[in-house]
């Protein structure tokens, strides 16, 4: 719901304060304040290999819980080819608390079903870790160090308590 149309069902009774203030939180949520479309820098892969899909379809809600958790916006993940450098993932710069993330799955797919799990988790933790530092007014200098020890504790220890680790650092 918008917060106009919050405003107007407050006024005719037809939701309550929490209500609409969960709704609210909700929208805000799920709403992006940019609207960068992945299209504009890469090449947007319409069907990628169904078993990386998989894999990043068992990673994304742990993502979407984690920025839930923190206070973030969604993160969305997107298939492109072509992210440069041999690159297998990306953080599109500048697009926190929204996150936008970006995945080959071309340098994945041969990987059997444990590397791939591990990979893809670690890779779009990553990134996602790289967000958290651009949403945290660090986005200038990434930890490459950081960030990949963040990714592999989510792995390891669970992605929620390897969060609040992770975010100490900013305190
Ligand atoms: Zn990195």
């Amino acid at each position: 719901m918008m917060p106009d149309a919050i405003v107007k069902a407050l006024l005719d009774g037809s939701v309550s304060v929490e209500e609409a203030l969960s709704e609210n939180d909700e929208h805000a949520f799920n709403t992006p304040d940019h609207d960068y479309d992945p299209a504009w820098d890469y090449r947007v892969i319409a069907r990628p290999h169904p078993r990386v899909m998989h894999h990043v379809g068992i990673v994304v809600p742990k993502l979407v819980e984690t920025a839930r958790e923190i206070g973030m916006g969604r993160p969305t993940v997107h298939y492109v080819r072509g992210l440069g450098r041999g690159a297998v993932a990306k953080y599109a710069h500048g697009t926190a608390p929204h996150p936008v993330l970006l995945i080959d799955p071309h340098h994945y797919r041969k990987l059997d079903d444990g590397h791939m799990h591990w990979a893809v988790h670690t890779s779009l933790f990553h990134e996602f870790g790289h967000a958290i530092e651009d949403w945290m007014g660090h986005g200038d200098k990434p930890d490459e160090e950081g960030v990949e020890d963040y990714a592999r504790d989510t792995f390891d220890r669970g992605h929620l308590s390897a969060t609040h680790d992770f975010m100490k650092r900013f305190k």
